[in-house]
């Protein structure tokens, strides 16, 4: 079978297409042929490039080049319009990525309509988020976490990382710049922790597929030497950190890797991260009921970050099997969001999407065996 990953078009930035046409004695044209072929209109086989010749789509289906778009293998669809998909990749793994579409469509939540997607075409819809996976399972081990779970497998290429928006788009009928699409890698996997193919992954998303780079967001548990490396990037994406907790020792408990990178050398990267005209840091906070959700924690949150370009996200812990902590009311989130308010911190509260079939932040797992039915 030879070696399946270096097969795919999906993944290949300009350079490395120009230089493939050559080794084919074809006209550097062809790669931009490829690229509007690959990444605009998202073709799944070499046979749909109707601008390449016949015979040299034959020859290269014939010595095995593919797109490598990933197989939808599972759609689950929220009574809230979210739709996590389950994506297959060559070699049998598989990630997930969750579209959430907002406006009045998403949030029509009418289960009767939860069997058919929003889609793009021609109706007039708001805008949507992507949430993409970076890698096959997670290393970080969060304790509030499913992804946890399941250890790490591999990290994605490139052309995986971009080939989920790829096959989302395609699936939604709808194509960025026109529609309005939000990029967000907080799936599966933590970015840092495969930092080189995320970023080829978002250069390819910005230059060839259309995303801006203004509508991306990345969230890293805190991988500090990478911050320093994202803040040098000439594009990329907005920067997220989850923080999670208060103070070292119960961060320790609940992201072990705050044993290597604790609050204060965190708090350092972020500080001296180089932000742009109007951006701000966002704090992500998994409140955990009755452990770090108190108003002494908020109060200690809002002195961590007093005096930075930050704003906080709080987000209720989103239950699931094997997860020994539980939510906390409404009353506890609205308060702790108060305390930062009062401090001069802009906090929002991330509103829960498809927790009904395991597709919210933390639930990401591969989930099959859910009460949800699988969309047709
Ligand atoms: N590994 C990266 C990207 C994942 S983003 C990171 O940790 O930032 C996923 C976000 O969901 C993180 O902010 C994480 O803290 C949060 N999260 C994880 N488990 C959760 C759960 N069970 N409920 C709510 N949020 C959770």
């Amino acid at each position: 079978m030879g070696n399946l990953m270096s097969d795919a078009f999906l993944g290949l930035n300009r350079e490395e297409l120009v230089t493939r046409m050559n080794e084919f004695d074809e006209p550097a044209y062809r790669a931009s042929q490829l690229l509007e072929a690959v990444y605009r209109q998202r073709v799944e086989s070499i046979e749909q490039i109707s601008t390449l010749p016949q015979q040299l789509r034959l020859k290269l289906a014939d010595i095995g080049w593919t797109i490598g778009l990933p197989k939808i293998e599972k759609r689950f669809v929220s009574q809230d319009g979210t739709v996590r998909y389950l994506m297959a990749f060559n070699d049998g793994q598989s990630v997930e990525t969750v579209w959430m579409p907002e406006g009045d469509e998403g949030e029509s939540g009418d289960g009767s309509e939860a069997g058919d997607p929003v889609s793009g075409s021609g109706r007039a819809w708001g805008r949507a988020t992507i949430c993409i996976s970076s890698q096959v399972g997670c290393a970080v081990d969060c304790q509030f976490c499913l992804t946890a779970l399941l250890g790490v497998k591999r990290n994605l290429s490139a052309g995986e990382i971009v080939g989920q928006v790829c096959a989302v788009l395609r699936d939604q009928k709808v194509s960025p710049p026109q529609d309005r699409i939000n990029l967000v890698f907080m799936g599966m996997g933590e970015p840092f922790l495969n930092y080189e193919n995320f970023m080829k992954a978002v250069r390819l998303l910005a230059e060839e597929v259309g995303v801006p780079e203004s509508r991306m967001t990345v969230s890293t548990a805190g991988i500090v030497p990478r911050i320093d490396d994202f803040g040098q990037e000439p594009i990329r994406p907005k920067l997220a950190i989850s923080l999670n907790a208060s103070n070292d020792e119960m961060r320790s408990l609940l992201m072990p890797l705050n044993r290597k990178w604790n609050l204060e050398k965190l708090m350092a990267a972020a500080r001296q991260f180089p932000l742009r005209n109007r951006e701000r840091i966002t704090f992500e906070y998994v409140l955990l009921n009755g452990v770090n959700d108190s108003i002494e924690d908020a109060k200690a949150v809002a002195e961590l970050l007093r005096g930075m370009r930050a704003k906080v996200n709080l987000i209720a812990l989103n239950p699931g099997p094997g997860i020994q902590f539980s939510t906390p009311g409404e009353d506890t989130v609205t308060a702790f969001q108060h305390v930062l308010m009062k401090a001069g911190l802009p906090a929002f509260v991330r509103r829960p999407r498809g927790r009904d079939i395991f597709a919210a932040c933390g639930q990401l797992k591969r989930t099959v065996e859910i009460a949800a039915a699988p969309a047709p």
